[in-house]
């Protein structure tokens, strides 16, 4: 008998490219937050921001773990855009493609819930999850942090072999992988000793390897 089966899609670089604009935006927003609030110059704000980026997956834990930030303060005042609709690059056929999916969809992000709506919403794709999860509902603890891996696994009642993880970052495949998922790397060059159940050049292939990923769980 089928079973359930829970994709949990990434947001940025996976389901939409961020890399073109608006992470250059974020970058810029966030080293101007470490300029004002922590007094740094231009070039140590710079290397701070990534140091702690490459460290714990997202900047914002290191400036909670060593500098006492305020986390919705400091995303508020990271993710503002003039024209965020400018700036989002996607395709097209990104609905019709996730509405072919089956099962149970989320989006698991370590960005801020407010964010990831606005860019579901400008893409014409928020109907086709039926949940958000922003770094605010894992307390903070970015991905690849296991903690918010096991949190979507208790929230939705799933074992982690009936969910397929979808993503672009390594490091977060690697902890689903961990915790027992099926993992689908998007994006990324070849590699020898992938760790990833399959590796994609877009969202949009998703639905061809639908068998191969879900087996009799469809
Ligand atoms: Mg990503």
């Amino acid at each position: 008998m089928a079973s359930r089966c829970l994709w949990v899609f990434d947001l940025d670089d996976t389901l939409h490219a961020a890399t073109p604009h608006i992470f250059p935006s974020i970058s810029r927003q966030m080293t101007a937050y470490l300029r004002e609030y922590l007094g740094l110059g231009e070039i140590e704000a710079n290397a701070l921001r990534q140091r702690y980026w490459l460290r714990y997956g997202a900047t914002l834990q290191g400036l909670i773990r060593h500098h006492g930030i305020d986390p919705e303060h400091f995303l508020y005042h990271t993710h503002q855009f003039d024209n965020l609709r400018g700036m989002l690059v996607y395709e097209p056929r990104l609905r019709s493609v996730l509405s072919r999916l089956p099962g149970e969809k989320i989006i698991y992000s370590n960005a801020p819930v407010s964010y990831i709506d606005e860019v579901l919403q400008l893409i014409g794709i928020r109907a086709c999850f039926d949940a958000v999860i922003g770094i605010e509902e894992t307390g903070f603890r970015p991905k690849p942090q296991l903690f918010g891996y096991y949190y979507l696994l208790k929230r939705f009642h799933v074992p982690a072999c009936q969910c397929v993880m979808v993503e672009d970052s390594l490091d977060n495949l690697r902890a689903a992988r961990r915790v027992g998922m099926k993992t689908v790397w998007i994006h990324g060059p070849p590699l020898m000793g992938m760790p990833a159940d399959l590796r994609l050049n877009s969202v949009c292939d998703l639905p061809r390897y639908v068998n191969r990923l879900l087996g009799d769980r469809i």
